[in-house]
């Protein structure tokens, strides 16, 4: 019995692997079927851990297309400081998305290099990179399993019970609770609602078991209302922040992160500015117009939400 539990054993931890892997990618990223496979290089090292406060991610002179008649980036460069929250803004299709996909090696930078800490990343072990880098999609794709399961997946090596403590830093207990059969209800049932809201705090809690060092956080697009999404920021800040992980946050709404410790702007392949918010609307370039131009539409918002109310 001993010498067949072993490799089957063994065989369970590449399968896990396997559908972790797989998951971040289907998941993460419409893969195009022509997108060459990126594979470890020779003699590829696992990346160092810790990341601790030295461990930058620096993009150096970075060029990338998806098509070569339409550069996505030129020249780019900036770094994302260990240990403290850094966001990317700018208008639309300007290429935030495009980033995470780099530090994940979905695709490689056609010239320039990606590093954390001293480790170019394309000399880094796929896996290992992979492992660090936790991300909490725009849109959480759960399975049709039970919630437990859909839990779990964040790490499927932490048990029930960590799946649970994970669920109620996330703040999301309660509402698995509320459900029919609780952890053990089906997912994707008919009838069974899930909001946008509690599926992205089940995104917080499966990112809550991988505990990875490096955090990446997709803003949905379609905003959630104000409270739902002042709430998700709040779980973020508690659960996910802890002082030794990077966390990078890519914003539609800027009042999501007018408290993240370094705000960078691209426009047109490029960095356009950086800094705090504060320093940002000092400069009145292009941060401070879209921040006004937010500012006005949620005025209007309101003042047509109250008109709504007064009928
Ligand atoms: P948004 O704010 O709208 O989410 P974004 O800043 O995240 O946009 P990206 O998703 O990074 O932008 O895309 C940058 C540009 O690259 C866009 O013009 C997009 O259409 C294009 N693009 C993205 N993915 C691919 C792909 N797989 N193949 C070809 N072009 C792509």
């Amino acid at each position: 019995i001993f010498q067949l539990s072993l490799p089957l054993n063994f065989l369970g931890t590449i399968y896990r692997e396997l559908q972790q892997n797989l998951l971040d990618m289907e998941v993460l990223f419409k893969l195009r079927e022509d997108n060459p496979p990126i594979e470890d290089v020779r003699g590829a090292q696992p990346l160092n851990l810790p990341i601790d406060t030295g461990k930058s991610i620096r993009f150096e002179n970075v060029n990338f297309a998806y098509h070569p008649s339409r550069p996505i980036f030129t020249d780019l460069s900036f770094i994302i400081p260990a240990g403290k929250r850094t966001a990317f803004v700018g208008p639309s299709g300007c290429g935030k998305s495009t980033i995470l996909r780099l530090l994940f090696r979905f695709y490689d930078p056609t010239s320039g290099r990606i590093l954390i800490g001293d480790q170019d990343i394309s000399q880094v072990q796929l896996t290992s990179l992979r492992k660090a880098i936790g991300v909490v999609p725009q849109d959480t794709p759960l399975f049709h399993a039970d919630v437990m399961h859909n839990v779990r997946y964040g790490n499927l090596e932490k048990d029930e019970y960590e799946a649970i403590d994970a669920a109620k830093k996330a703040n999301v207990h309660e509402a698995i609770m509320r459900l029919p059969e609780g952890y053990k209800t089906k997912v994707g049932e008919r009838g069974l609602m899930i909001s946008g809201g509690e599926k992205q705090r089940l995104a917080v809690a499966r990112v809550l078991l991988k505990d990875p060092p490096i955090l990446f956080f997709d803003e949905a697009t379609s905003a959630l209302d104000a409270h739902t999404e002042a709430e998700l920021m709040k779980n973020i800040n508690s659960a996910l922040l802890r002082q030794s992980r990077t966390s990078i946050f890519i914003a539609h709404r800027l009042r999501t992160i007018v408290e993240a410790d370094l705000i960078v702007v691209l426009q047109d392949g490029r960095v356009a500015e950086q800094g705090t918010h504060e320093e940002l609307l000092k400069k009145a370039g292009l941060y401070y117009r879209m921040w006004q131009e937010q500012q006005a539409l949620a005025a209007a918002e309101f003042v047509e939400e109250f008109e709504k109310q007064e009928t």
